[in-house]
This record gives structure tokens, sequence and C-alpha cells, in this order.
């Protein structure tokens, strides 16, 4: 920001103020990071798609899809691995394969992505919402049990943010019940529970390669993954118009089923692919510099930093998301959401690009008003708390050379605990 008025050792601040009251801000480093990274492999591979010849994907050619394919199955340790157009049509292929479809209610977070519940809806099923838990943001198997009746036949559980799911409690609920589970581990590259990845615990995962995600692809794309043959052969008619593909044969044109074209593109899938390469390595470097970040924010007080709840898990960490107490600078727990704006004021003001992430609980959202008739005010009441008094970070730490970024974001942080009065002036003054 420039100012047009002299900067004489008079009037000039100090570098301890606030930068909303006019000091210099704490980030002086310019936002470089990028995402996703664009490096030669990423052009070379593409462009060899584009030079194949090869753009057609529905023939029984080895292609980008392929080798894509391949290698996550093996990353994961998965039997099978179906490269679809994106994280949303993974998700309802996976139900459709299980055969969920109108008449049946599948249990999702009341915090999610709304494609976890659309691809629920799309599918004719009826989503039904559970709490969250305000410490990891996911679903417990409790909640999920709170909301189960006799029409319930699935439970697709988030790995939200990149923390896993408690699976171990979700599938033990979900045998003793008859359940069918399907993870959505769009935001969950990568994160395992004692050494398994995630989206290979269920029946069923579903991975988004969106461009903003952790293994990202230059658009749009979806992986699924199972270890059931046949609902691997199923999916794989079902995104392609019902159609089986068999090796070595040409394209017959019989439709067993209705299906779709969900069909990945060999453009993506190589572009994919050149960021798999690199995938492990940029992780390490992701999860190291996250770590050094959120070590200097966890001794704030009333800054509640996302940590990893239970031994033998790994946090994909896809979003960072703070929680902030208003009674620590002596607010009432009730003016939650105008201590969070206070905040992101000053902390935006000294140049920490904190967002929201999801508004209000899914159940809200205007388009599920006529299949959750049962939401209130008083439903949900963890997953409407986090969202009133939490703040997010998202895709700046995804860059490997992030590091020295955060470490100035962390600054920030500091300088504003260091006056936190402040925002208690600013949530008086704005409620008077
Ligand atoms: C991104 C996302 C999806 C959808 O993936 P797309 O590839 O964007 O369709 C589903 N669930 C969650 C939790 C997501 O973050």
């Amino acid at each position: 920001m420039t100012t047009s008025a002299p900067s004489t050792a008079a009037t000039k601040a100090l570098p301890g103020t606030l930068a909303l009251l006019g000091g210099p801000p704490a980030v002086s480093l310019p936002d470089t990071t990028r995402w996703p990274l664009v490096t030669q492999d990423e052009r070379s591979r593409v462009l060899s798609v584009l030079e194949s010849g090869v753009l057609v994907s529905d023939r029984n050619q080895v292609t980008a899809v392929d080798e894509l394919e391949n290698r996550w199955a093996e990353y994961v340790g998965a039997a099978h691995s179906i490269g679809v157009c994106n994280g949303t049509v993974a998700l309802q292929l996976a139900l459709a394969a299980l055969g969920v479809g109108p008449g049946d209610e599948v249990v999702v977070p009341a915090l999610s992505f709304v494609a976890t519940a659309m691809a629920v809806a799309n599918q004719g099923a009826r989503p039904v919402f559970a709490d969250i838990d305000p410490h990891t943001f996911n679903i417990t198997a409790e909640a999920v049990e709170n909301v189960l009746t006799t029409r319930t036949t699935a439970v697709m559980p988030v790995h939200l943010h990149g923390l896993p799911a408690p699976m171990d409690e979700i599938l033990d609920l979900s045998r003793r019940r008859g359940l069918r589970v399907v993870e959505d581990a769009a935001q969950a590259h990568g994160a395992t529970i004692h050494g398994r990845s995630v989206g290979t615990l269920g029946e069923l995962g579903a991975f988004s390669l969106q461009a903003t995600k952790n293994l990202p692809t230059c658009g749009e794309g979806g992986l699924i993954v199972t270890s059931d043959d046949t609902l691997a052969h199923r999916i794989r008619r079902l995104r392609q118009f019902g159609e089986t593909i068999e090796a070595g044969e040409p394209r017959r044109y019989v439709s067993h089923e209705i299906g779709w074209n969900a069909k990945l593109s060999a453009v993506q899938a190589a572009f994919t692919c050149a960021q798999l390469d690199r995938f492990n390595q940029r992780t390490q470097a992701q999860r190291h510099n996250v770590a050094a970040f959120l070590e200097r924010l966890a001794p704030l007080v009333g800054l509640f930093v996302p940590t990893i709840d239970r031994p033998g898990v790994t946090h994909a960490w896809h979003i960072l998301r703070f929680r902030l107490d208003p009674t620590v600078v002596g607010l009432d727990a009730s003016e939650a959401a105008s201590f969070r704006e206070a905040v992101h004021r000053l902390l935006r003001a000294e140049g920490v690009p904190l967002t929201r992430y999801q508004l209000m609980p899914l159940a809200d959202q205007p388009a599920f008003g006529s299949l959750a008739p049962t939401r209130a005010p008083q439903d949900f009441p963890h997953t409407r708390q986090v969202l009133e008094d939490s703040l997010v970070l998202q895709r700046r730490h995804l860059d490997p050379s992030a590091g020295p970024l955060l470490q100035q974001y962390a600054d920030a942080f500091e300088k504003v605990w260091d006056r936190l009065d402040i925002a208690r002036t600013l949530v008086r003054r704005s409620a008077r």
C-alpha cells in the first residue's frame, strides 16, 4: 500500500505498530507461491500427449490415463484405480457402483465441500448430515450413529482438510449396521492411518485432481480406488456409457447399462503423472514447512492450531484451519464471530491471506433445502461453532518454497497476539 502522507520521523509508525493502525505489515516478502507447480516435466508430459496423436480415451490403447491409474493404485496400495473427469463424479460413480439410489439415505458430514452431498443427491439418494468433532473437523462414528435410519445404506466419511476421519470406528459401525462405505479423500492424497492410505480403508475411495488439490492436474480430474474387482469393472463400465472395453478387442458399441461419459483426458492424466513423480518430495517439504509454522503458533493463547488427534496418523495438510477463542480477551463466547472478524482484519492488514472455508453447514445450503426438512439453528452445533470462530489458510503452504513466507505469517500472528486487546476494542466499537 502506498500513502501520500510524508513519512517524517514524527509520523513514522514504529515497527511494532499493527498494520491496521498504520504500522508496516509484518509480511514483507512478496507472495510468489504457485499451485500447481508447472515445471519442464509437466510441459513435456503434456506435449508428448499432444504429439502422440492419441487424444481419444475410449479405445484400447495405453495412454497416460492407464499410467496414472496404475501408478496411483500402486501408490495407495489398492488393486484398482479408475480415472474419471472430476472428484464429484468419482463420488457419484462410487455410489452408483454400490447400487445406492432413490430411497436410500447416505450419511455425510455437516462440514465439507458441497460436492460431497451433491454427489449423493445427483444419484437420487438423500444426504443426511452428521455433526463434526470440533477439534478434528471430521465426523465421528457416534455422530453417524445418531442419524442412522432404516433407509441409511451408506456413509461417506470425508478426510477433511487432509486429516483422516476415524475410520476404525466408522468401519466398525458400518459392519455392525450393514452400511457401505465410500471415502471422500478429495483433500487427503497421501494421508495414512497406520501406514494405509486413505481411500483404501472403505470399499471405495474417491480422490479429486482439481487444480487446487494436493495432487493436482491442470484443470479437472478424479480417481476412484478399490480392491474389489467387481466394483472396479462396474465403475469402468459406468464411466464409458455402460460399455465394456476389452483388452486387445475393438470397441463394440454395446451398452450394458445406463452409464455416463465420465472419462479422464490423457492431457490431464499426463500432467498429474508429472506431479506424481515429485509428490513424495513435495509432501515432505510441505510437512516440514507446516510443522515449523504451526510450532510457532501453538503457544499463542486462544488460538487453536490444527493437530493430529491420534497416533499412527499422517495429515495431508490440505487446508489449515485456526479456531479463535474470544474469551481470552474478555469477550463473551457468543461474540466468537465478531472476534473472528476483528482478528481477520488485523491479520489481513499484516499480509496474512486468511479466508473462510464454508460459510454454513451443508444442510443449510439452499440447494439442499428440500432434502433436509429437519434442519434447525440448533442442529450441528459443533459445525456451526467451528464455522463461526475459525479462519483458514489455503494453497500458499502447498508450494514447497513457502517456508520463509509461512515464517512471516507466524511473525504476523505473534505481532497481532501481542496487541490482541485491539481486537477486543474493534469488537466493542462495531457493537456500538
Ligand atoms: C474438491 C472436493 C470434492 C470435489 O472434487 P472436484 O474434483 O472438484 O469435483 C469433493 N469433496 C471434497 C471434500 C472436496 O474438497
